[in-house]
């Protein structure tokens, strides 16, 4: 006998019933290894654990029955109608099934097959079954054996993902080849400790792997996923939580601790108290500066809510205790909208920001730099220019990330690389739910403004079908004619930036001619960096009146004289999306509107849930139970690959738990090095070994 391989870890080649060109299709299926195998589950289950016997259905009843397929074949009937029919058989009797209308049947049912099939038994002839649905659960071809004769009833039937050229029942045969030695070789392998499993009636991890490839019953399927999907967040969280004792154990931050020379002069000159989320915010964010840890921290808010005054105040921090606090937008035009209301918030306390952006040439940029690098710039505002090669800063203090989700992880780590001791507060606009904020950002700690400060003039919000699209733009006319400034926004279309633009280009021809006593422009995603700043800079300015565009506006330019906005075919847009791009109005003192336009005659869940409530994140929550976590990690590259099997909104409460666990771990053991630890460490790495790497700090 040859030393034996290990199944798990050796490619899945070697397993029974693979051989190399099946393992290509397997590679395809992302199952590489034996353990791959292992956790390639099923997507769904054909539950066979109730099924008639044949001899015993009745006419005029529903009913689920197994049978193997006897004999088969496509009839014409006198009204042209082709009907596919088979006879199957199970041990009590036979019964002829039948699909009118469905004559392709005969290409995918086989003499011999194994069906399950349920539907109404009605009489034609004799007892007829008319099935609704039907799977074929084995074919008499499939290899592994097929079931042969071995009764299919009384069990759940596991549906796999399959591909091109490997299909659901072949990836089910070769689990059931192999599935018994694959258990026995991990044992009782257990990576989550037992108290724990205990403690939330989860299965262990060989149980949970058996039932979920051949249940008893399909009640022992979910546990079994639920046992998974806390698994797969407590890693995660333990990448988070070993992320964050990193940055802690390995950088010495800042402990600002000087008198308030600034932060209490700017408070007491606000024109308005701090609201209670403003005020949670900046009690959070004193706490992390005062400590000797570097800040790490994401502040979420709603648009308008005021994150600005807080992040200010985060900056004179810094700056009285004579640091530089730096703030990076994600564009140009939104760095110099930053500017402006910086210099005007904090021009009372004698400081003036600097402005280092792409655009800042010669002896502007030469001048920028060398205040930046000698510390005469305390406060500085900037793009993504503040981290490339040659922005030195003298005393780093504090960073503030504007719109952190237009920033990659990359560039958070570029931030925090270049400036390891500085506190980091990064901000978004784009409220999310906690428990994907748990997923993505689980690293940082969250801060939350969870409302609006008061006497703010709500936004009205219409849905309107396409046939008061044109009363709409009168609405539109008079608006523009009473010299406030509007948008008029068109979907994106994803696989095409070409296709968007023309449609944007349609739209914006005929409202230029509709409209031909106002100046109206054009802004797509296809324009040039440097024509898209151009357009922007004359609807700030004023000059433009009515833009029409793309989603390229949905971020953060507010142009208080702009009271309309206007979206075309709506049911095209995530909530979020839709929130978004009602934040650009409002920000001023006249009423503001926002209307969307179906491109459809029906009414949305959707669209309803977006009139009626304008809070950012009851609609991020809405959104996720919509259309799922997948769509929501859009943004983050990584975010998709990062769950498969955990669901947010059903694991909400597991997520918790693994959070606490994964924290009181790394708590104990930051570096996880303790010989109790040493397997969840090794695990880790075996996870995420690509992501661990963004990681890395200093
Ligand atoms: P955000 O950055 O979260 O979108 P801003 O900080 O720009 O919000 O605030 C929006 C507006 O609300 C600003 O004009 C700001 O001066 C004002 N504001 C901020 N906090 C308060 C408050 N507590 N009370 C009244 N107005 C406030
Ligand atoms: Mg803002």
């Amino acid at each position: 006998m040859t030393p034996a391989r290990s199944l798990l870890r050796g490619p899945v080649q070697y397993l029974k019933g693979v051989g190399p060109r099946r393992a290509e299709r397997f590679a395809q299926l992302g199952v590489h290894s034996g353990r791959d195998l292992l956790y390639h589950l099923p997507y769904r289950y054909e539950d066979a654990t109730t099924v008639d016997a044949i001899a015993r259905l009745r006419v005029g009843e529903d009913a689920t029955v197994i049978g193997r397929v006897v004999t088969k074949g496509v009839i014409p009937t006198r009204r042209k109608l082709r009907v596919f029919r088979a006879v199957i058989r199970d041990e009590s009797g036979h019964i002829e099934c039948a699909w009118p209308g469905r004559p392709w049947l005969d290409r995918t049912i086989d003499k011999g097959d194994l069906l399950l099939a349920s539907g109404p038994v009605r009489f034609y002839h004799g007892p007829q079954l008319q099935p609704r649905e039907h799977t074929v659960l084995a074919r008499k071809s499939d290899d592994g054996g097929a079931p042969g004769e071995r009764p299919a009833a009384g069990r759940v039937f596991p549906v796999y993902p399959a591909t091109q050229g490997l299909t659901h029942r072949q990836v089910r045969a070769v689990v059931r080849l192999n599935l018994s030695r694959l258990l026995a070789e991990l044992g009782d392998e257990e990576p989550i400790p037992h108290a724990w499993l205990r403690r939330l009636g989860l299965p262990p991890l060989a149980e949970a792997l058996r039932d979920l490839h051949g249940p008893p019953n399909v009640d022992r399927v979910a546990r079994s996923q639920r046992r998974l999907a806390f698994e797969e967040l407590f890693f995660l969280q333990l990448l988070h939580a070993r992320a964050r004792a990193r940055l802690r154990l390995e950088t010495k931050g800042i402990a600002f601790d000087a008198e308030p020379t600034l932060t209490r002069p700017f408070l007491d000159g606000l024109p308005f108290d701090l609201t209670g989320g403003q005020r949670r915010a900046w009690a959070d964010i004193e706490g992390d500066m005062r400590g000797a840890t570097p800040m790490n921290r994401l502040l979420q808010g709603d648009v308008g809510s005021g994150k600005t005054v807080v992040a200010v105040l985060a900056m004179l921090k810094a700056i009285e205790a004579g640091r530089q606090a730096a703030i990076m937008a994600p564009t140009e035009l939104l760095a110099e909208q930053h500017q402006r209301t910086l210099t005007e918030m904090v021009a009372p306390l004698k400081l003036e920001p600097v402005l280092l952006a792409g655009s800042l040439a010669g002896k502007a940029r030469r001048d920028a730099l060398a205040r930046i690098a000698d510390g005469r710039a305390r406060l500085v505002v900037g793009t993504h220019a503040l981290i490339q090669e040659g922005v030195e800063f003298a005393a780093p203090g504090l960073v503030v990330i504007d719109e952190q989700h237009r920033f990659g992880v990359e560039q958070r780590r570029k931030l925090r690389e270049s400036a390891p001791a500085a506190d980091a507060l990064v901000m978004s606009a784009t409220p999310i739910p906690r428990s994907l904020a748990l997923v993505l950002y689980g690293d940082l700690d969250l801060s939350v403004i969870d409302e609006l400060p008061p006497g703010r003039r709500p936004i009205i919000t219409a849905v309107r079908g396409p046939e008061k699209r044109d009363g709409v733009f009168d609405f539109l006319g008079e608006q523009l004619a009473a010299g406030r400034q509007a948008y008029v926004v068109y979907p994106l279309i994803e696989e095409s930036d070409a296709l968007e633009a023309r449609a944007a280009t349609v739209m914006f021809e005929r409202l230029r001619d509709r409209f031909a006593d106002f100046n109206v422009r054009l802004l797509h995603g296809r324009l040039s960096a440097a024509e898209k700043d151009e357009v922007m800079r004359g609807f700030l300015a004023g000059d433009t009146h009515l833009l029409v565009a793309t989603t390229v506006i949905e971020v953060g330019i507010d142009v208080p004289n702009a009271t309309v906005m206007i979206v075309e075919d709506a049911e095209r847009f995530g909530l979020a999306q839709l929130h978004q791009l009602r934040g650009r109005v409002g920000r001023g003192a006249e009423q503001s509107y926002c209307i969307v336009l179906r491109g459809t005659a029906e009414s949305s869940d959707r669209l309803r849930a977006f009139r009626q409530t304008s809070d950012g994140f009851k609609l991020a929550e809405e959104d996720m139970r919509i259309r799922g976590q997948g769509d929501l990690f859009g943004k983050e590259q990584h975010g998709a690959a990062l769950l498969r099997f955990a669901q947010l909104e059903r694991d909400h409460d597991l997520l918790e738990h693994a959070r606490r666990l994964a924290r009181r771990i790394v708590n104990a053991d930051p570096r996880l090095k303790r010989p109790e630890h040493r397997a969840l460490r090794h695990e880790l790495e075996a996870r995420y070994a690509q992501r661990e790497a963004l990681y890395h700090v200093g």
